[in-house]
């Protein structure tokens, strides 16, 4: 079903009225984790006049170490709900645990992120298939991209069609960035499937100096979506410090993002 040879037409997901896969780059930004309503909405605002169209901000965390902090939960949802209606910018957010979608549905989220550590957590996947809401897939660390395909089978063949697809980086043996990120299976992906993309530049880069380049390299190679992590205070950020944007930074960067759009 994610196939273009079974949908040839492209197909455009609707988060609210944000439309990814149209003629425009859409751009999520915000925090790794939500940390206070004070950091959402401060970074919310920022993003939003840079140019930003969905905020993102993780209430789960998918934390490598259990001591590490493992998010707010039920707590972040709330506040993304109540900055997304202040602000006005649909949230992006991830679930780990299908026995979380109560709470996603109680909070209205707006478009449920897959995390790369369980894009292949098919029970997951199903069920978040049949909740109805857009999903954004992240690609495992370790997946392929035709496993990454069949993932997205397990959302599309619930009866969910709206799902975005987004490359973060892979392992390789290379360690001067955090992850690599695969622009050429990004590019493969695009050509197998109907479903739009996005890239994620933030996670690959591991260091916010690296940030830009990917972000402008995935929007030259064709994504139609960005998810950049955006924080008030990165040196301060209780999780993924070093690849957090200051929002003068984002700016700049959506600025650099539209000309390249724009010349494309
Ligand atoms: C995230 O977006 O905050 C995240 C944990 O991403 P990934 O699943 O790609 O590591
Ligand atoms: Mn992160």
């Amino acid at each position: 079903l994610a196939s273009n040879e079974w949908k040839k037409e492209p197909t455009k997901v609707n988060v609210k009225d944000v439309e990814i896969g149209g003629e425009k780059i859409v751009v999520a930004a915000g925090p790794c984790a939500v940390e206070s309503e004070e950091q959402v909405e401060t970074v919310a605002k920022a993003v939003k006049r840079a140019g930003a169209s969905l905020l993102r901000g993780g209430a789960f965390k998918p934390r490598t170490s259990p001591y590490s902090f493992q998010g707010l939960g039920e707590g972040g949802l709330k506040i993304l709900r109540k900055v997304s209606d202040e602000v006005g910018l649909p949230i992006v957010t991830e679930i780990m645990d299908a026995r979380d979608l109560p709470l996603f549905k109680q909070y209205d989220i707006d478009m449920l992120q897959i995390g790369a550590r369980n894009a292949q957590n098919f029970t997951l996947l199903k069920e978040v298939g049949k909740f109805g809401k857009p999903v954004l897939l992240k690609r495992g660390m370790a997946n392929t991209v035709e496993e990454w395909l069949q993932s997205a089978e397990y959302l599309l063949s619930e009866g969910n069609g709206n799902v975005v697809l987004c490359e973060r980086g892979i392992r390789t043996f290379e360690k001067a960035t955090r992850f690599t990120l695969d622009i050429g299976g990004m590019v493969a992906a695009k050509m197998m499937t109907h479903l739009p993309m996005c890239a994620d530049p933030s996670h690959p880069a591991g260091k916010r100096e690296l940030v830009h380049s990917l972000a402008l390299a995935s929007v030259a190679a064709g994504a139609d979506m960005l998810i950049i992590e955006v924080h008030p205070n990165p040196e301060k950020a209780l999780s993924d410090s070093e690849q957090q944007l200051t929002p003068e930074s984002f700016e700049v960067l959506m600025n650099r993002i539209k000309a390249l759009a724009n010349a494309l």
